[in-house]
């Protein structure tokens, strides 16, 4: 489910460019907005059909890794089925964001500085979550398509995207995936933390 875009006179920074905030996840692949959008009106890609997906993977790997037999191979051909039918999905979300990005005026994409250190996909693939091997993937084809589409990519620090209100910057309290403002005089209250942290990560290449 995707919402619908409102793109607007949004703030300009000193650049020139409009930044428009990119938080990756997996309840939503991507949430973008530029830094005064109203949360509500953020660009949502739902993770939900990659989820089932994915969990496809894991049952079937670790049936194969339950056999008494040597099934590494077996591991590697399902690993290899189910990315050639993940990296569609994934590449999909890329160019649907560089659009919403592309109806603004001069848009620069923000995302998140995340070093992606450890192992590779395939040791990834059931021994961490889903995030581990998403994450890093996603951000790849965003990186791919924006560049190839000639959209300018900007890196911000991560550090508590998802738990700063974008309204005040303060941390707020978290509860599921909310993210409550706690700051007396600040109108944001209660907001989702994937829209909040695309305000908050567009908001940082602003400043
Ligand atoms: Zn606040």
């Amino acid at each position: 489910m995707s919402s619908t875009p409102r793109p607007s006179s949004s703030r300009v920074s000193a650049t020139g460019y409009t930044p428009i905030g990119v938080d990756l996840g997996e309840k939503r692949l991507v949430a973008a907005a530029p830094a005064d959008a109203d949360p509500d009106e953020a660009f949502v890609i739902d993770g939900e059909p990659l989820r089932e997906r994915y969990d496809i993977l894991v049952e079937a790997t670790e049936a194969l890794q339950g056999a008494w037999f040597d099934t590494t191979r077996g591991e590697a051909q399902v690993f290899a089925a189910m990315h050639q039918q993940l990296r569609p999905q994934l590449f999909d979300a890329a160019h649907r964001l560089v659009r919403y990005a592309g109806e603004f005026a001069t848009p620069l994409l923000v995302l998140e500085d995340l070093s992606f250190r450890g192992a590779p996909l395939w040791e990834r693939r059931t021994v961490e979550k889903l995030g581990a091997w998403l994450l890093p993937a996603l951000q790849g084809a965003i990186t791919e398509v924006a560049l190839d589409a000639g959209l300018p990519i900007s890196y911000v620090d991560a550090e508590y995207t998802s738990q700063a209100c974008h309204g005040c910057a303060k941390l707020g309290r978290l509860e599921d995936d909310v993210v409550v403002c706690t700051t007396d005089d600040c109108p944001v209250g209660a907001v989702c933390r994937d829209r909040s942290a695309a305000l908050t990560i567009a908001g940082r290449a602003a400043d």
